[in-house]
């Protein structure tokens, strides 16, 4: 019977193989043993029933909280030509009527159903006469009160479940806690059952947790490069996510916002503009997303502090479903931080413990400067077993990108102990770079020994230094008055005991994953992008007119296997990525047409699988002169990232140590890798002339943001590569 699950996964889902765990669970339950699986979102849980489903004679019931889910769920099996049916309470009498007859004469394998739906006496009446094989209950840990979703409803399953006494129970949930997991066992009486615990790495998630400084303009950044892509970005309150809508639309994005003082109506309608492609961004608070299945969902941006892990962790999990490449950026702030520990302070007993540790967990993540799937993966009990994931922002920035920057810090901190631990940042860096502001004079500061001895660097960049000492716990803002005060720590490196080494400027959010070509797939990252537009134009016509969401059709990654392999026939068509044999017959030639089309008219032959090969190079002493030099040669600035498995700003760091040393730099090779056009470039080059090329916030403010950080750091590479030659 296993076999027959094997080419079920290929025939029907196109899919080659099973992923960790699946085949352990499907074995399992074609033995009709209770099973229990719990697997992050986008481990492929539904797999788990689906393909037992069609081998059984007999029906199977899936019971699942959300009608809306369900009704997605049905769209995309029937897509796969899997007869599946739902009965709700939303159904019209007539299709109530059809979908009964379909599982009364058995042509329906499943059947969607909500618990309550389940326990009318007409639709227990019904089952009754069946031959039940396997009942399943999604989302399990609706039965726990422990849960964060507990339904009442749910916890009637274990007395419905004695209506199929030959039907074998298979529960699945995403939640891990032991305590939901026990609740769900005993409950259900899974007494002699499996239980299967996936990973709750996602791998394709790239984390990144940014300094928050300017949460709006970081935010366009970050959009600046991800046109067309779907993402959700998550808001405190109703407030700020109404604000952050309009600035976003304000500046042509195509966006709804989603918050619960929006009508029913309108939430339904901007969620189904999203799962339909309509529109690429959501901006909401945490009322968004239960609901969502789309798996092609890009980013997930937190413009403030997530409540805690548990919940941070289910929200990035509804990005990147599908298996490629996508992004979680969270803007932290310490100010927030400060906020939320004001709100636990002022609860009490084992409320305020539990909030303080929930806190405590969320900052050791937010702080960390080792890989953050290290307190990600040992929050959920797991032990992270790589020490780097490539796949974080801390991992990808690596040591090269680590400055020793203990002597700034010895300067500020001496500062703050001098001007007697009473001031904040801005304060204390107006000292240190000599300002003759009011209330340096009024304080007497110009007076100080470390007055006017921090030129080196821009106030940004002691703003940097300040929040990275905070970060490292060698300074502490006072929670009241906002001065900064040394701890034991800092006094150690004001001592000369202790040094200081990290990355200075972490409010970039522009950077992701995508440089670091380690856990890159061929496939994603070197897709014919022009083809995709046409296939995905293709998928949304034929979506809109069957009304049902895109990915329904296909997922992005099969059109990105069309977009790459460029099959030429029906073979090598069944040979892509979701492809089976019922959307083939569907929709295979349609595509294929297009596919060859495109190939005949850009003289392009399709590409042969082959077995991929990962190589990485290591690591020279002198990286910036073996950089400048390839750079010279003819290597991009993408490309050089991309080798050496570092972000761009660093290339560009290498690149500029290698021009302060002398050398030339080929400055048209810059440009090659700049995005902008000729005319902005020319206004960018105006601007430095006017403001002079060293900070980059003038400039910025001086082009009206029009033009991102990571834009500009190049053309200041760019400005000065040509002024030296
Ligand atoms: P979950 O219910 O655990 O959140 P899903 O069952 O929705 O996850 O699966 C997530 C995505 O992974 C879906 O797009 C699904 O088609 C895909 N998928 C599941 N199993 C496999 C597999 N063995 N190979 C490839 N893709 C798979
Ligand atoms: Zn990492």
């Amino acid at each position: 019977m296993f076999k027959q699950a094997k080419s079920i996964l290929k025939e029907t889902f196109g899919y080659d193989e099973f992923r960790p765990l699946q085949g352990e669970a499907i074995k399992k339950v074609l033995q009709k043993k209770d099973t229990l699986v719990i697997m992050p979102t986008g481990g492929g849980k539904s797999i788990c029933y689906q393909i037992p489903a069609m081998i059984f004679d007999g029906l199977t019931i899936v019971v699942s909280p959300l009608i809306s889910l369900m009704k997605d769920q049905v769209d995309q099996l029937n897509q796969f030509g899997i007869p599946a049916v739902v009965l709700n309470s939303s159904l019209s009498d007539q299709q109530y009527g059809i979908n009964v007859s379909k599982v009364r004469s058995g042509e329906a394998k499943m059947l969607y159903v909500a618990p309550e739906t389940l326990m009318m006496p007409r639709v227990r009446d019904l089952l009754s006469t069946l031959n039940v094989d396997c009942f399943t209950i999604d989302e399990a840990h609706c039965i726990s009160e422990w849960g964060h979703d507990f339904r009442p409803d749910y916890r009637q399953l274990a007395r419905i479940r004695e209506d199929f006494p030959d039907a074998v129970c298979l529960a699945l949930t995403a939640t891990a806690t032991p305590r939901v997991r026990d609740d769900i066992k005993s409950i259900l009486e899974l007494k002699d059952s499996e239980t299967f615990v996936a990973s709750f790495d996602r791998e394709n998630l790239f984390l990144n947790v940014v300094d928050k400084d300017g949460p709006v303009d970081q935010i366009l950044d970050f959009l600046y490069t991800r046109k067309g892509q779907s993402g959700i970005i998550y808001c405190f309150s109703r407030r700020q996510t109404d604000e952050l809508y309009q600035d976003l639309k304000d500046e042509g994005h195509s966006v709804r916002p989603y918050h619960a003082g929006l009508s029913e109506h309108q939430r339904e309608t901007y969620q189904n503009a999203f799962i339909r492609d309509d529109i690429d961004i959501i901006v909401a608070t945490v009322a968004f997303g239960m609901g969502i299945d789309k798996p092609d969902v890009r980013f997930v941006i937190h413009h403030d502090m997530p409540q805690n892990i548990e919940s941070y962790y289910q929200q990035i999990g509804r990005a990147g479903r599908d298996g490629l490449k996508s992004n979680c950026l969270l803007l932290y702030s310490h100010s927030d931080k400060q906020k939320i520990n004001y709100f636990i302070n002022q609860k009490e007993g084992e409320e305020k413990e539990v909030a303080k540790k929930h806190l405590d967990d969320l900052i050791n993540y937010l702080e960390t400067t080792d890989c953050r799937r290290i307190p990600l993966m040992s929050y959920f009990g797991e032990t992270y077993q790589n020490r780097e994931c490539g796949m974080c922002d801390n991992c990808t920035s690596m040591s090269e990108a680590m400055e020793d920057l203990t002597v700034q810090a010895q300067k500020f901190l001496s500062c703050i102990v001098r001007s007697g631990e009473k001031y904040g940042a801005n304060h204390i860096t107006d000292i240190l770079r000599g300002s003759k502001a009011k209330k340096i004079l009024e304080n007497d500061h110009q007076n100080l020994s470390t007055y006017n001895i921090g030129k080196e660097f821009d106030r940004d960049q002691w703003i940097q230094l300040s929040r990275l000492l905070v970060r490292n716990n060698m300074i502490e803002k006072d929670p009241q008055y906002g001065s900064l005060l040394l701890t034991d720590e800092g006094r150690l490196v004001l001592k000369d005991k202790a040094r200081v080494n990290g990355v200075l400027d972490r409010t970039q959010t522009a950077v992701d994953g995508s440089a670091a070509a380690r856990t890159s797939d061929e496939v994603e990252n070197r897709y014919d992008e022009n083809l995709f537009e046409e296939l995905r134009k293709k998928r949304k016509e034929i979506a809109d007119e069957q009304d049902v969401p895109p990915y329904v059709i296909f997922p992005d990654t099969t059109l990105m296997e069309m977009a790459f392999y460029f099959p030429q026939d029906e073979e090598s068509m069944m040979g892509i990525y979701g492809v089976g044999d019922a959307k083939n017959k569907k929709y295979g030639s349609k595509f294929l047409k297009i596919v060859k089309e495109y190939c005949s008219e850009n003289d392009i032959e399709e590409r042969k699988r082959e077995i991929k090969k990962k190589t990485k190079k290591k690591s020279s002493s002198k990286k910036h002169e073996q950089i400048g030099i390839d750079f010279n040669e003819g290597k991009s600035i993408d490309h050089l990232a991309e080798e050496h498995g570092v972000k761009i700003p660093t290339i560009l760091k290498h690149l500029k140590t290698y021009l302060d040393e002398g050398n030339d730099l080929d400055a048209e090779g810059i440009l090659k890798s700049c995005d902008l056009s000729q005319r902005k470039v020319d206004e960018v080059m105006e601007s430095m002339d006017k403001v002079g090329p060293e900070l980059l916030k003038p400039i910025y403010e001086d082009l009206n943001k029009s033009v991102g950080y990571s834009e500009l750091r190049m053309l200041q590479l760019y400005h000065m590569a040509k002024n030296d030659s």
